[in-house]
């Protein structure tokens, strides 16, 4: 951590305070290197502190020689315990001896400072238990080159500070700023948790940042893929590297872990315990629904370890300004969300109806209570699902559309509305849990037994954009036809073969790539969800003075 904060003071508050961990290049080659460090093996000596005698002769020839690999050590003075790659020596005189993964950087001290910082900080755990230690070593594994690091009164002097000052930071509570366009951000394995320049951007406050200073420095898109599981009887299993689904004996499909970003399980699928320990280890959520859709329930490992956003939320949760705040620019971007979707689809959308949309969204903004608020997002919905047939451009009796439906959908495109609806509550579960949000608790919708207020509370601004144009698209484009349907008293669901139909379409829309409104770079919707609930972490941690609503133009 000492490293880690004299690298950037924010990312040890990331790592230590708020338990945020992500791989990049940098950890998983790191951890490839040191793969054979990290395996215990030789032994120091007794502590010379420890022993009556005393420390004795650095000079004795006839001195144990000590190859030690991956020694923890520790000092209650210092307060500091470190794991320690190799220690070298002989007699009471060591070395720590630290494993880089990378070249060795062309600098006259022949290494950056928080690798020096490092391996002083190592020397003097050594020192502090009675070893003589007057140099650290770095071992570049690249260049296969060892630069050795004087522990001079100069870095003894700066790691002391550098201690003092982490210590200092954490019990603060405040989280240092990002750092400002600085080319460390870019190699960063938290960049996409810390969001530095997106930050700085919407808290610039005075300060000359423009949008075009953010810069996009998380991939657009995630690689890993959900993946599904809807035929009844099938058992999902562990199989080495990779998840297997089985009927009977007969495979089905077999996914690499690595590639998996959740697993969604509909009606009767089973999972055997070793699959679900080794996705709980992976951090891989399982989720489970009804056979005809409706979300049930998520297994998800230890859970986020971040208690200090926990704690933020629900006393923003209970502070009656706070949650009308967060719950106007929800409403505020839905409503003018649903606008654009008329906008962009409707053959000939009314000007009243637009203008109706705009005045209820500007209501929103200054609604008094959630009371009045609950009262505007109701009128602006009748407004919008007033038009909505307007969107459907295929003349059919099985998708004419005459309003909103449910609990049980009555009609095909109500069928897809909810079935869409529960994979989009379904991401922003997975999203707030990923954040360390307890999806239970919101803002906006109230706490009810069993209710995602949170996760109903996220998708608030992202329904119409994703899971109504979803459905427009699937209609209009001749996808979903009466046989994806089926029908049992006054009920609609989609068949096995129209799920599939919708789940493809669904990811397709996730993947996609759009140009984000504030910030301009380009990037995947299911990372914009991701983004939104991390800018909602930064608003009730204090760094942003409000929650910036995702709105598309
Ligand atoms: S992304 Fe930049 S500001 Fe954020 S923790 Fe990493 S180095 Fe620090």
């Amino acid at each position: 951590m000492l490293n880690e904060y004299a690298y950037c003071p924010r990312l040890a508050y990331l790592e230590w305070v708020q338990g945020e961990f992500a791989d990049s290049v940098d950890t998983v080659e790191g951890r490839f290197q040191h793969r054979r460090v990290d395996r215990p093996s030789g032994g120091l000596p007794p502590s010379p502190a420890d022993e009556e005698a005393g420390p004795g002769d650095d000079d004795d020839p006839t001195a144990e020689t000590i190859h030690a690999r991956s020694v923890l050590i520790s000092d209650q003075a210092l307060g500091v315990i470190a794991r320690i790659d190799l220690i070298e020596g002989q007699g009471n005189a060591v070395i720590p001896v630290d494993y880089k993964h990378g070249k060795t950087p062309d600098l006259p001290e022949g290494a950056w400072e928080p690798e020096r910082v490092l391996v002083c900080i190592q020397g003097l755990l050594l020192r502090a238990n009675g070893y003589t230690c007057s140099q650290g070593m770095l071992y570049f594994v690249e260049s296969r080159q060892r630069i050795a690091v004087p522990l001079d009164d100069a870095l003894v002097s700066r790691t002391l500070e550098l201690l003092s000052g982490i210590r200092d930071m954490a019990s603060s509570g405040r989280i240092p700023q990002p750092l400002e366009d600085s080319p460390k951000c870019p190699r960063c394995s938290l960049v996409g948790i810390c969001l530095p320049d997106e930050v700085n951007f919407l808290s610039a406050q005075g300060r000359a940042i423009t949008r075009e200073d953010v810069r996009r420095m998380a991939p657009a898109r995630d690689d890993s893929i959900p993946v599904y599981v809807q035929t009844q009887g099938a058992v999902v299993g562990k199989s080495g590297e990779q998840l297997e689904v089985k009927q009977k004996s007969q495979v089905l499909q077999r996914v690499r872990l690595m590639e998996i970003s959740h697993l969604a399980l509909f009606g009767n699928v089973q999972v055997t315990t070793q699959a679900v320990r080794e996705l709980c280890d992976r951090s891989i959520p399982i989720c489970y629904f009804t056979y005809g859709g409706w979300f049930r329930g998520i297994t998800n490992g230890m859970g986020h370890k971040n208690v200090e956003l926990r704690c933020r939320q629900f006393m923003g949760a209970v502070t009656s300004e706070a949650a009308l705040s967060i719950s106007r620019q929800l409403v505020f971007g839905k409503i003018k969300n649903c606008r654009t979707m008329l906008r962009r689809n409707h053959r000939e959308v009314p000007s009243a109806t637009l203008a109706e949309l705009n005045r209820l969204a500007d209501r929103a903004l200054t609604a008094p209570s959630l009371d009045t608020l609950l009262g505007i997002e109701g009128a602006a919905a009748r407004t919008y699902f007033s038009e909505f047939q307007g969107m459907i451009k295929i003349r059919s009796v099985a998708f004419d559309f005459q309003g909103r439906n449910r609990r049980p959908p009555r009609d095909p495109v109500n069928a897809v509305l909810s079935f869409l609806y529960a994979m989009l509550i379904k991401q922003a579960m997975i999203a707030a849990i990923t954040v360390g949000f307890d999806p239970y608790l919101g803002f906006y919708h109230q706490p009810k037994y069993g209710k995602p207020a949170l996760a109903l509370d996220l998708v608030e601004e992202f329904r119409p954009i994703i899971a109504d144009s979803v459905c427009i698209s699937l209609i209009n484009n001749g996808e979903l036809g009466t046989g994806h349907f089926v029908t049992r008293g006054h009920a609609t669901a989609l068949a096995p073969n129209g799920r599939r139909k919708v789940i493809e379409s669904y990811e397709r829309r996730m993947d996609a790539l759009v140009t984000h409104p504030l910030f301009g770079y380009s990037v995947s919707y299911r990372r914009i969800l991701e983004i939104q609930v991390r800018l909602l972490a930064r608003h009730l941690l204090g760094e942003l003075p409000s929650y910036p609503v995702f709105r598309t133009r």
